[in-house]
Order: C-alpha cells, then sequence, then structure tokens
C-alpha cells in the first residue's frame, strides 16, 4: 500500500484517506488540479466610468488651456485623448445603467 504524506503535519497517509487523521487537511484528490480561482470578468463599476468622464474633461481643459499657449501638439493630443476618454466613459456608464 502506498502512502503519502500529509501537506500540512507531514503524517504518512494512506493514499484512500480523504483527509488527515492527525490534523484533519483534506487529502487532495489526485488528478484533479487545485483551481479555486475561476476569475469572472468584472465589469467596471459606474463609478469608473464616471471617473473616466471627469479625466476626460480634465484633459480636454488642459488641451484648451494649451491652446492659449500656443502648445498647438500637446493641444491637439490632450483634448482627442480627453475626448476619447470621456466618450468612453460616458458609454460605459450608460451601458451599466442600461442593465
Ligand atoms: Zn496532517
Amino acid at each position: 500500500m502506498s502512502r503519502i504524506l500529509c501537506s500540512e503535519c507531514q503524517a504518512a497517509l494512506s493514499t484512500h484517506a480523504e483527509a488527515c487523521r492527525e490534523c484533519g487537511y483534506p487529502v487532495m484528490a489526485r488528478g484533479q488540479p487545485a483551481s479555486p480561482t475561476d476569475k469572472e470578468t468584472v465589469p467596471a463599476s459606474l463609478k469608473e466610468y464616471r471617473l473616466m468622464q471627469l479625466a476626460g474633461i480634465g484633459l480636454s481643459c488642459a488641451g484648451f488651456l494649451a491652446v492659449l499657449a500656443d502648445a498647438l501638439v500637446f493641444a491637439g493630443v490632450s483634448v482627442t485623448v480627453g475626448i476619447g476618454t470621456y466618450m468612453t466613459g460616458l458609454l460605459g456608464a450608460w451601458w451599466n445603467s442600461t442593465e
């Protein structure tokens, strides 16, 4: 009869034992991969989309300020990214609220 060691207290156990007789630690059934964490894809919360909208508005404002400062390349990038972020947040919030 083959024996295994308890992974908790190292006591010798029968491979047919369901749990350690010394400490009660459950013996893993062989061929059964331990994967307790099946991660579900958690959708971003409404709060996160609101934050995205705020970040987008902030970026756009920075872009418009950059126009005044004649930093046109920075302004273009800021406004484009800002509006994109804002729209993503807006769509995300809308999508969340309709569910
Ligand atoms: Zn044990």
